[in-house]
C-alpha cells in the first residue's frame, strides 16, 4: 500500500446526535477533490462519506491519534459539485442538523450500501435508450393568460408565483418553460416537484409524452420514496451524470444532484407535504427558492391557493416573488357552484343532509360521478360503554383507538396498537357498547344503504368505492382503484383528503365535504388556511372536462355541510375568492405578529414523564438566558407545553415555541443554543430524556 500523502475531510452520518461540526479527517494516498464519494472506516464499520471542503472542517484530530486511511473511492461517479455541497451545508445549518446527516440522507440508499466493485458493475450496464432527435416538440397553442405568464418567466429572473385556478393550465405552462430551458442549452436540466407520490405517474406520463421524442427515452426520470432502491439509484445517477434532463419527484428530489439545473418547478407549492416531518425537518419549497438563487436556476411555484408565506412574498409591495395570475379555467369550464347546508337545520345525527343526498342520487341516475370527503378513516373514532362510560383509549397513547368494522379491530392510529373489538365492556361487562362519531368506512356503509334503491341510467345499482390509507396499503392498489374511477366503474367515491389532490377525474360533477368544521376551531393557526386550500382543491376535482359538462347539461357543485355556514372560510369558498381569504388571514396574522410577519422554531422534547420533558426545556431556556446568547434580545421563548397528543407509544412529549421578527436573529440564537441544549441534556437530572429536536419554520404548532 502506498504511503498516505494527503488529509481529506469527510462528511459522514455519525450515529449520535453529535453536533454540527462533524467532519472527520482521514488519510488518503492522493489528494481527493471535494465532492468525491469515498468509503471510510468508522468504528468497526465501513461507511459512505463525501469529501468536504477543508474550510468547513472543525474537528481537530485528538493529540497522538493516528489518522485512519480511507477504504476506497467510488470510481466512476463524478464528485458532487460545489452548488450541491453548498445546498447541503445551508440546509444543515438552517435546520440545525449535522452536515453529514443531511449530506448522506440526500444520497440514494444504495449508494451507501454498495461496494465500489458492485457499483462499477451497475454503472457498466448498458442503457437501452431511445436516442434524442431533432424533431420539433408537439405543442399546443397557449391561451392569452398562459402566454403572458410564459413570456414573463422567460424574460424575468423571478422567483415566480403562478397563481392559477384549478384547471387553468398551470401544468402546460410548466411544460413550456421547461422546454424552453432545455432547448436553450444542451446540458440544461429541470427539476419538477409534486407533493404526492401518487401524482407522479400522471405527471411522468405527460412529461414523457411531450419530451421523450425530442430528448430521448431516458430524459425524464422520477425520484421519490415509493421507488425501489435500485430504481432510485438509477434515477439519481442519471441526474448526477446529466443524462436525465428532467427529474420529477417529491420533496426529497430537492436534494438531487443536478449539475445543469436551470429551472425548478414546485407544483401545489402550498402543500404541507413539502415539509419533511422527521429527521432534518426541511421545507423543500423553501430550499428550492434558495437553490434556484444559488445555482442560477429559475424557480416557479404554482398553486390555486398559495401558502400565505408565498402570497405575501409576491405582494407587489413586498416584491420578493413575481406574481402571475391565471384566473380562467381552460375551455371556459365553470368553477363548481358552492352549496352550503346549514346542519343546524337538519335532523340531529344525520350524516347526509336530505338535499345533499338528493343531489348525489340525481348524479347517479344521470351516470355522473360524485366524490365524498371525510378526513377520518376507520368506522368510528371511538367505542363507548353506555353503562360505565368506558372509552376505547389506547393504553400507550393519549388518544382513542379507532374502531375498524371490516376486521373487527380497535386500532391506534398513532402507535399502531391493535386489539380485537371486545364483545362486552372490558370494565363493567355490559354488552351495551356503541361507536361514537364516524369515519370513511361508516360513510361508505351508510351511503350503500341510502342509495340501495337508486339506479344508474342502465338500470344497474349504484357502485360505491372507498379510497383511504386502509384500502391502499398493498402496493399498486391505489393505482388500481384510481384507474377504476377513471374508467367510470365507480359512481360515488368516498375517501380522505388523499383523493382531493390533483387527480384529473373527468366525470366528477359533485364533490361534498360532509364534516369539515373541525379545522375551524383547531389550536393550530394554520388550520383554516389548510382547510380552505383543501376545499378549493376538492372543488377543482369537479367539472374538469368542459365538453363532458356541456354534453351532460350538468352544473358542477361543491357541497359543504356545516354548523357555521357564515364562517369566513366558507364565505370565501363560495365566491372562489382566494384573494379575499388571504387578505383577511394575513391581516389577522399581522395583528398577532404571526408568520409570515414573524419567524418561528420549536424545540420538542420526548421523555418517560412530562416533568422530565418540560424540565429539560425549562433548564435549557434558563441556560440560554444565563449565557446571554446572541440573538436572544430579538427572540421570544415561550414556556414549554405538552403536545396536543401528549403521549404516544408511552413517550411523553413537550415542546416550546420560539418567535422572532427577524429570521437572522432566530438563526443566530438557534446556532448558539445548539451546544447549550447538548450540555443540558447530559446533566444527570435529565436522564429520562429520550430525545430532543429542533423544527425551524414548523408547519404544525
Ligand atoms: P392545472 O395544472 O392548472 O390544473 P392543466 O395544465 O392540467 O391545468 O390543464 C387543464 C386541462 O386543460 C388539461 O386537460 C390540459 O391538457 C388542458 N389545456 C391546458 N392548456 C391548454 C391550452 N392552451 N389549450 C387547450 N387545452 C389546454
Ligand atoms: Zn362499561
Ligand atoms: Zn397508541
Amino acid at each position: 500500500m502506498s504511503i498516505p500523502s494527503a488529509i481529506v475531510h469527510v462528511a459522514l452520518h455519525t450515529p449520535s446526535h453529535s453536533g454540527v461540526g462533524d467532519l472527520l479527517s482521514y488519510a488518503s494516498a492522493q489528494p481527493l477533490p471535494p465532492g468525491t464519494l469515498v468509503r471510510v472506516p468508522l468504528g468497526k464499520r465501513e461507511v459512505l462519506g463525501v469529501v468536504w471542503d477543508a474550510v468547513d472542517a472543525t474537528g481537530e484530530l485528538p493529540e497522538g491519534a493516528a489518522m485512519r486511511p480511507i477504504a476506497g473511492v467510488l470510481e466512476g461517479v463524478a464528485p458532487l459539485a460545489p452548488p450541491w455541497r453548498r445546498l447541503v451545508a445551508f440546509a444543515a445549518r438552517y435546520y440545525q442538523r449535522a452536515l453529514g446527516e443531511v449530506a448522506l440522507a440526500a444520497l440514494p440508499p444504495q449508494l451507501r450500501d454498495l461496494q465500489p466493485d458492485q457499483l462499477a458493475r451497475r454503472l457498466k450496464r448498458p442503457a437501452q435508450a431511445q436516442g434524442a432527435t431533432e424533431d420539433a416538440i408537439q405543442t399546443i397553442a397557449l391561451t392569452a393568460e398562459q402566454e403572458s405568464a410564459r413570456a414573463r418567466i422567460a424574460s424575468e429572473t423571478g422567483p415566480f408565483l403562478l397563481f392559477g385556478s384549478t384547471g387553468s393550465g398551470k401544468t402546460e405552462v410548466y411544460l413550456r418553460c421547461v422546454q424552453e430551458a432545455l432547448e436553450a442549452d444542451p446540458s440544461a436540466q429541470a427539476l419538477v416537484m409534486v407533493p404526492e407520490i401518487n401524482l407522479t405517474p400522471q405527471l411522468e406520463e405527460r412529461f414523457s409524452t411531450r419530451f421523450a421524442p425530442r430528448f430521448g427515452s431516458q430524459a425524464v426520470v422520477s425520484l421519490h420514496s415509493g421507488m425501489t432502491n435500485p430504481q432510485r439509484l438509477k434515477s439519481w445517477l442519471a441526474a448526477h451524470s446529466g443524462a436525465a434532463r428532467i427529474v420529477l419527484g417529491t420533496r426529497m428530489a430537492v436534494f438531487a444532484s443536478l449539475p445543469g439545473l436551470r429551472i425548478i418547478v414546485v407544483d401545489e407549492e402550498h402543500d404541507p407535504s413539502y415539509k419533511q416531518q422527521e429527521g432534518a425537518r426541511y421545507s423543500a419549497r423553501d430550499l428550492a427558492i434558495w437553490r434556484g438563487r444559488e445555482q442560477g436556476a429559475k424557480v416557479l411555484l404554482g398553486s390555486a391557493t398559495p401558502s400565505l408565506e408565498s402570497w405575501h412574498a409576491s405582494d407587489p409591495a413586498m416584491g420578493r416573488y413575481v406574481r402571475l395570475a391565471m384566473p380562467s379555467r381552460i375551455g371556459a369550464g365553470a368553477l363548481a357552484r358552492v352549496r352550503r347546508v346549514d346542519m343546524n337545520q337538519q335532523p340531529r345525527r344525520a350524516i347526509f343532509s336530505a338535499p345533499l343526498l338528493a343531489a348525489i342520487t340525481e348524479r347517479v341516475a344521470r351516470g355522473e360521478q360524485s366524490m365524498v370527503l371525510l378526513n377520518r378513516r376507520g368506522y368510528a373514532p371511538v367505542l363507548h360503554c353506555a353503562d360505565c362510560g368506558w372509552k376505547s383509549d389506547c393504553p400507550h397513547c393519549s388518544a382513542h383507538q379507532v374502531f375498524h368494522k371490516a376486521d373487527r379491530t380497535l386500532r391506534c392510529h398513532h402507535c399502531g396498537y391493535t386489539v380485537r373489538v371486545p364483545r362486552a365492556c372490558p370494565t363493567c361487562g355490559s354488552p351495551d357498547i356503541h361507536s361514537m362519531g364516524r369515519g370513511t368506512e361508516q360513510l361508505e356503509e351508510q351511503l350503500g344503504a341510502l342509495l340501495s334503491e337508486v339506479l344508474r341510467p342502465d338500470r344497474t345499482p349504484a357502485r360505491i368505492a372507498r379510497i383511504d390509507a386502509d384500502t391502499t396499503k398493498a402496493k399498486g392498489s391505489l393505482e388500481a382503484q384510481l384507474a377504476q374511477v377513471h374508467a367510470g366503474e365507480v359512481d360515488v367515491l368516498v375517501g380522505t383528503q388523499m383523493i382531493a389532490k390533483g387527480h384529473d377525474f373527468r366525470r366528477i360533477t359533485l364533490v361534498a365535504a360532509v364534516q369539515p368544521d373541525g379545522a375551524l376551531f383547531s389550536s393550530d393557526f394554520r388550520a383554516p388556511e389548510r382547510l380552505f386550500a383543501l376545499l378549493m382543491q376538492a372543488a377543482g376535482r369537479a367539472g374538469r372536462d368542459a365538453a363532458y359538462m356541456a354534453a351532460q347539461g350538468s352544473q358542477c357543485e361543491m357541497w359543504v355541510q356545516t354548523f357555521h355556514p357564515q364562517h369566513t372560510v366558507y364565505e370565501a369558498l363560495r365566491k372562489h375568492d382566494y384573494e379575499a381569504f388571504a387578505a383577511q388571514q394575513l391581516k389577522e396574522r399581522e395583528e398577532a405578529a404571526m408568520p409570515p410577519f414573524a419567524y418561528q422554531a420549536l424545540v420538542r422534547a420526548d421523555a418517560r414523564t412530562q416533568e422530565v420533558a418540560q424540565g429539560f426545556l425549562t433548564a435549557a431556556t434558563a441556560a440560554a438566558h444565563a449565557a446571554g446568547l446572541p440573538g436572544l434580545e430579538m427572540v421570544t421563548l415561550f414556556p414549554p407545553v405538552p403536545l396536543t397528543i401528549q403521549r404516544v407509544a408511552n413517550v411523553e412529549r413537550a415542546q416550546m415555541l420560539m418567535e422572532s421578527p427577524s429570521r437572522a436573529a432566530l438563526q443566530r440564537f438557534l446556532a448558539a443554543w445548539q451546544p447549550v441544549l447538548q450540555t443540558t441534556r447530559s446533566a444527570p437530572e435529565h436522564k429520562g430524556l429520550v430525545r430532543w429536536l429542533v423544527d425551524v419554520d414548523p408547519l404544525v404548532i
